[in-house]
């Protein structure tokens, strides 16, 4: 039965408490609109049955103002689930419970226990507002407080608590409101951390150490984005390949394979690096993506970078060599097939310009 109604609960909870999130999941916005519902929830769930037992009590004053907030807290709720605009709904919460705290410290509060709730302001402000409007905040609140306790008369305050109780309630609020500033600014120094880390890490996916050019990874995703921006049509898909690359690395040594790998993806910046982009497809073989371009004029443009390598003195200045690429080009539409397959056939072609000899292109 437990196990039944388990899952069923959860989803109502989950329901409940990301009411209003919109679209995507944002940590910092779901995670205010999550403390918004469960702040009204606990609100509702506080107010309602004090309103009511005051109303029996016929304290009218304390039904009148409790009651009103738990009504304001359901509005609350249902207006974030309606438009999603958890700012307002964050005033909605904050004010009232500000309005409410100055009523408790204005009144006294029942049996003169009022001031034992300001204490959640600080850390609601922090929570909703973040550091630096909750700390504005918790100011503003704490002038209005002291400005209670220093002229009880003059505003017809009517709670009852000596001098010293009144500057232990100032310095605990104080205390407090250090500690949720402190911890806020924590939090978010932790989130900036963890955002760039992730920022790190994420272009780090993407990119080749070596070359620094696009991995296979980065480039397939730029590929299918593409589509996003409607750039549809001729679409250029160049897959190069060097040439005996084995026998430069046994000539010459692995590293010096690593610096023609380097020198040759400059090369490929300098000639594309503007209007396409360019990955190391893997090994000695690159993919250059060149969006919806005259398709025509793709081949010749190749063909001069072609006949420009193969003119480049790679290795050390007593000991130069060169290299040659051969390539396969594909025209792609991408309404008309799918990535891999353009990408298939612009390897085919690559894999004529091998058998053709090398140090040639074919293309669609
Ligand atoms: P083909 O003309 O048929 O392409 O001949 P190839 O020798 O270029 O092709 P093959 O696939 O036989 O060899 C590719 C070589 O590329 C083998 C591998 O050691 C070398 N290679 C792959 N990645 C790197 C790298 O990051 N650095 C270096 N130095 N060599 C690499
Ligand atoms: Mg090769
Ligand atoms: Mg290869």
């Amino acid at each position: 039965m437990f196990k039944l109604l388990a899952p069923r609960f959860k989803a109502i909870i989950h329901n409940y408490a990301f009411g209003g999130l919109s679209g995507e999941d944002l940590s910092e916005q779901s995670r205010r609109i999550l403390l918004i519902n469960l702040f009204c929830l606990v609100g509702v769930l506080f107010t309602l049955p004090h309103g009511i037992l005051a109303f029996i009590d016929g304290d009218m004053m304390i039904a009148a103002s409790t009651l009103s907030i738990a009504s304001l807290y359901t509005f609350n709720h249902i207006y974030l689930r309606l438009t999603f605009n958890y700012e307002v709904s964050s005033n909605i919460i904050l004010y009232p419970l500000f309005m409410l705290m100055f009523f408790l410290l204005y009144s006294g509060g029942v049996a003169q226990t009022g001031f034992v709730w300001i204490y959640c302001i600080a850390p609601v402000a922090m929570f909703l507002h973040g550091l630096k409007r909750g700390l504005i905040e918790i100011t503003f609140f704490l002038i209005i407080l002291i400005l209670i306790f220093l002229f009880p008369n003059e505003i017809g305050a009517t709670y009852n608590w000596s001098a010293e109780l009144k500057k232990r309630i100032v310095y605990s609020f104080l205390v407090l409101g250090f500690l949720s500033a402190f911890y806020e600014y924590s939090r978010m120094k932790s989130i900036h951390l963890l955002r760039n880390i992730s920022k790190d890490l994420e272009k780090a996916s993407k990119t080749d150490p070596l070359t620094n050019l696009l991995n296979r990874r980065g480039m397939l995703e730029i590929i299918r984005d593409n589509n996003a921006s409607k750039k549809i049509f001729d679409n250029a898909i160049v897959i190069c390949d060097v040439d005996f690359f084995k026998k430069v690395n046994d000539q010459y040594g692995h590293n010096v394979g690593d610096e023609v790998l380097i020198k040759l993806s400059n090369e490929f910046k300098e000639t594309w690096g503007k209007d396409a982009h360019i990955s190391r497809w893997g090994g000695e073989e690159f993919l250059i993506f060149i969006p919806s371009s005259l398709f025509d004029i793709i081949q010749p443009e190749v063909e001069r970078f072609r006949k420009r390598i193969e003119s480049i003195r790679f290795g050390a200045l007593d000991n130069p060599f060169h290299i040659t690429l051969s390539f396969g080009i594909a025209r792609f539409d991408y309404q008309k097939e799918t990535v891999d397959a353009a990408i298939n056939r612009a390897d085919k072609h690559l894999y004529k310009a091998k058998n053709h000899g090398r140090n040639c292109i074919f293309s669609d």
